[in-house]
């Protein structure tokens, strides 16, 4: 086998090959030079472990061609961005791996402007002075709230740790044994707590905390009640918790402030039997309610904190605001779509998050109907099982409240192949598809797809099934 690899060509003498300096005019010279010395390296690998497909003669080993393709594949791969677009037939339309809210792209021409060119984000542009960047949306956040005033992060982890820390450094803070949450990875709140100084103080049990637990636990070093929405969790049966209305009640009798993470909070009521909104909420008498910017309010990645005046200036004069501030990308999108929220009719069009969730039933069907007929025309027969079941979409990103959706779902079975491998190769189209796999089945959810994915889409299906068939 070494002496096989003796004639293993050098990565000079690929560089000189006709073929590879023709790559030299498409890809920088550090890429394609990389490039081959990983085709070489995989293909020692392949001889020295005797895979099937490595070359097994002088003759192959040291013809130049074989290699060009895989080179010319490996340039491609290394000047192709990581983050990519990718289909989400999930149905779950605020999915966190797949980066939450899609945004809508009429949002994008104003941001461009204020990317590429000179802003008055921290310019007053009135008195020729020095402004403040957290000015720019919080008219805008008031005046869609009732709230007195609003602060930009982030994200809705790091309005909790400005909040906290604004609020309660090295004082205690008084959170429900049933609020103690974990969200996603590596958010948890006794770690956000920790992180910002303040003293958690549980209270009550998993299922059920009285007004009388928070009572009974406020001493001098208490700073404020945190209550903590339960988004991506249910407690059913023999339940009991404090309202954010008592809540109140018991922080304004004590002089603490009262907490509020809202997380996934939206400005209308989309959906059947949807929870209140953020309008509501600030109604219940939160000094500061915080939620996050890409969960059902369908915007960009931001930490939005609403409340009471004074509250919300310790906040924005708080040393870790310098650290939590948003861009001036973020602070554009997001304030695009909220002019959107101004006019409902107008948010309910342009706000894709939105418009997936109250999706209508018969469209989604259509879609799976469509895809359907459009797979049968490109496939032989017999080479996939195809039917429309009825099923749930979900809201998705902690919006526990909001209830799951009807929709009709495009159910694949395969002769002879698992829903795992074929989903496997779906992940490595030109554009990725994530679909889901249920009962030995791969699950196509039309309501989140956009009407540009159906083509990838089938072109996807059609190669992958295809594929798989020549194999068997
Ligand atoms: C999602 C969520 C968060 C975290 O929000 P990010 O914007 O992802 O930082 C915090 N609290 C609750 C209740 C949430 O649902």
């Amino acid at each position: 086998m070494s002496k096989l690899l003796r004639h293993l060509p050098s990565v000079d003498t690929l560089l000189q090959s006709e073929a590879v300096q023709e790559l030299l005019a498409r890809f920088p010279r550090v890429v394609v030079v990389d490039a081959i010395r990983a085709v070489l390296d995989e293909t020692r690998a392949a001889v020295l472990s005797g895979a099937p497909r490595a070359p097994g003669r002088e003759s192959e080993i040291a013809d130049l061609a074989r290699y060009t393709g895989p080179i010319t594949a490996a340039c491609d791969r290394l000047m192709s961005p990581s983050l990519r677009r990718v289909i989400n037939a999930t149905g779950i339309v605020i999915h966190t791996n797949l980066g939450r809210a899609p945004i809508a792209p009429s949002v994008f021409e104003r941001a461009r402007d204020i990317a590429a060119r000179y802003t008055n984000l921290e310019f007053d542009l009135a008195s020729g002075k020095r402004g403040s960047r957290h000015t720019h949306a919080e008219s805008l956040l008031t005046r869609l709230t009732g709230a007195e005033s609003a602060v930009v992060v982030n994200n809705c982890a790091a309005a909790l740790l400005t909040s906290l820390h604004a609020h309660a450094h090295g004082r205690e803070v008084i959170v429900s044994r049933g609020e103690l949450v974990e969200i996603g990875g590596s958010f948890r709140l006794p770690d956000i707590m920790k992180a910002s100084g303040a003293k958690l103080v549980e209270v009550g049990t998993t299922n059920r905390t009285r007004a009388r637990d928070y009572q009974d636990a406020i001493t001098e070093q208490t700073a404020a009640i945190l209550k903590v929405h339960q988004s991506n969790f249910r407690i059913e049966g023999f339940t009991e918790e404090v309202t954010v209305d008592e809540l109140s009640e018991i922080t304004r009798e004590a002089g603490l402030k009262l907490l509020y993470d809202l997380g996934s909070g939206s400005f209308l009521r989309v959906g059947k039997g949807a929870e209140p909104t953020v309008t509501d909420e600030m109604k219940r008498g939160a000094d500061v309610v915080m939620m996050s910017g890409d969960k059902l309010l369908g915007s960009v990645q931001a930490g939005i904190m609403l409340g009471r005046a004074p509250a919300i200036d310790v906040i924005r004069k708080s040393a870790l605001m310098r650290a939590v501030r948003p861009d001036k990308v973020t602070l554009s999108l997001l304030e695009s779509t909220l002019l959107y929220y101004l006019e409902p009719a107008r948010a309910l069009g342009e706000i894709p998050v939105l418009r997936l969730i109250e999706r209508p039933l018969r469209a989604i069907k259509e879609d799976a109907e469509a895809i359907r007929d459009a797979l049968r025309a490109r496939l032989p027969e017999n080479a996939v099982e195809m039917e429309i079941v009825e099923g749930k979409s979900e809201a998705g990103g902690g919006a526990i409240g909001q209830p799951a959706m009807d929709t009709a779902l495009l159910a694949l079975t395969f002769p002879d192949r698992s829903p795992d491998e074929i989903a496997a190769a779906l992940r490595q189209r030109p554009v990725p598809v994530v679909a889901r796999i249920y009962r030995d089945r791969l699950w196509i959810d039309p309501r989140t797809l956009f009407a540009d994915d159906h083509d990838p889409l089938v072109a996807a299906l059609a190669a992958v099934i295809e594929e798989q068939g020549e194999n068997t």
